[in-house]
């Protein structure tokens, strides 16, 4: 990676249980738990247990296995909720320009009602 992981960012933090959180799922891939602060009816980030600042990080990092991990963890999560009919949204920020505040890589869950437009 070109930027250095923070040991100290909040996820890492919620991974190691020394901050709370509302677990949703975990398996040896990946651990989900509710946004603080949701923007949709349910909206869960899913975060893989690996040290990764980013999608970027991630993808161009991570093992084969571990990506695979994650994103069946992501699907599973996903399924799991009842949201595969109805329908969901997935969202990753990466980096300044797309406003992500916390360095280390979380997928945003977004569903339980229609959506509307993604930039609105
Ligand atoms: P970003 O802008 O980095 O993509 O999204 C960060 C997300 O993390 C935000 O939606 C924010 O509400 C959430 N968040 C920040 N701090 C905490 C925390 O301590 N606990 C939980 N559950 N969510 C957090």
């Amino acid at each position: 990676a070109i930027e250095p992981y923070d040991d100290e960012n909040i996820f890492a933090k919620i991974l190691r249980g020394e901050i709370p959180s509302s677990k949703v799922y975990e398996d040896d891939w990946a651990y989900a738990f509710s946004d603080i602060n949701p923007q949709a009816k349910l909206h869960v980030l899913v975060i893989p247990k690996g040290r990764y600042v980013s999608w970027d990080d991630f993808s161009a990092n991570a093992s084969a296995e571990e990506i695979a991990g994650f994103v069946r963890a992501v699907g599973t999560v996903a399924r799991s909720h009842g949201l595969v009919e109805p329908g969901y949204r997935l969202l990753a920020n990466v980096g300044a320009h797309g406003g992500q505040e916390v360095p280390h890589l979380h997928v945003h869950l977004f569903g339980g009602e229609p959506l509307g437009p993604m930039l609105a």
